[in-house]
């Protein structure tokens, strides 16, 4: 299938590793061209010079996506470099476990910060080039939490669904004006996926058998990007092979 992604051109931050490295490979399997971040230079070296394997242009970013100057210098980098920005991932670590109660004022900020105001940023960072482009698609990366909170993971509940109520409500005012129609922004939420985070939340023993692929996840996401998806926005897509029972 044609993703219509072809020379078009694509920011992932969080990228060198799991979900944001299988959305960058995926992206660069569609033809796009790629800003990368993540705070670990070589790491994201190693995953720049996979996507060039597709014969896409890779430029990277080693910085902490957190950091409110992030989104705006990966923004310009895709200006100077590729003159357009079609398509904006925005990925972050997840935070620790920690029971509700357990959790103090410094978390939950840390929390927010990291999977909220960070993805928040990026989007607002991406709106202008794409709405100059006439194209745009931002997908945040987020966790089945926002349609059924996890036990035990107090810290990513709360800021994911934060972050979910806040891209509903702007993909609505991007579809509400004619400027910025031919943008959307939908959130990808993975359920249990075989990555690192995975690895280190669960010792061998207890790993749950059914993990979804890294790399399957992100052509999900190279899916809500294409040019076939223009009319699915503000939506909370689930990629969890079935483990959510919310409705
Ligand atoms: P992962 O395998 O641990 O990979 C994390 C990636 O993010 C690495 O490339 C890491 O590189 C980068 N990163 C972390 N903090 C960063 C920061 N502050 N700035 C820039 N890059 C940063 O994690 P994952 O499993 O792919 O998870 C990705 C996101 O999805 C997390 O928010 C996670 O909580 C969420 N999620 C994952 C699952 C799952 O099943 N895997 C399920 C639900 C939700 P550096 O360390 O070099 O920066």
């Amino acid at each position: 299938m044609d993703l219509g992604l072809k020379d078009r051109a694509a920011i992932v931050t969080a990228a060198s590793k799991g979900l944001g490295r299988g959305t960058a490979l995926a992206l660069a399997d569609a033809g796009c061209n790629l800003v990368l971040n993540a705070r670990n230079a070589d790491a994201l070296a190693a995953t720049a010079d996979e996507c060039r394997a597709f014969g896409v242009d890779v430029v990277e970013l080693p910085a902490d996506a957190t950091d409110p100057s992030v989104p705006d210098a990966l923004v310009t980098l895709a200006a100077k470099r590729f003159g357009r920005l079609d398509v904006a991932v925005a990925n972050a670590g997840g935070p620790a476990p920690g029971r509700a109660l357990d959790v103090t004022d410094d978390q939950i900020l840390a929390a927010v910060e990291s999977n909220l105001l960070a993805s928040a940023r990026l989007v607002r960072a991406s709106i202008p080039r794409m709405t100059d482009g006439g194209f745009g698609r931002l997908v945040c990366i987020a966790s089945s939490s926002v349609k059924q909170p996890i036990s035990g993971l107090a810290l990513s509940n709360t800021a994911r669904t934060g972050l979910y109520a806040w891209c509903k409500t702007a993909a609505t005012d991007l579809a509400s004006d004619a400027a910025t129609q031919a943008i959307t922004l939908n959130l990808a939420c993975p359920g249990l996926h075989d990555t690192d985070r995975i690895r280190q939340l669960y010792n061998d023993s207890d790993k749950p058998s059914h993990l979804g692929d890294a790399e399957d996840f992100g052509r999900v996401i190279a899916f809500l990007c294409s040019t076939s998806a223009a009319f699915i926005t503000g939506q909370a897509v689930l990629i969890d092979g079935g483990a959510t029972l919310g409705l």
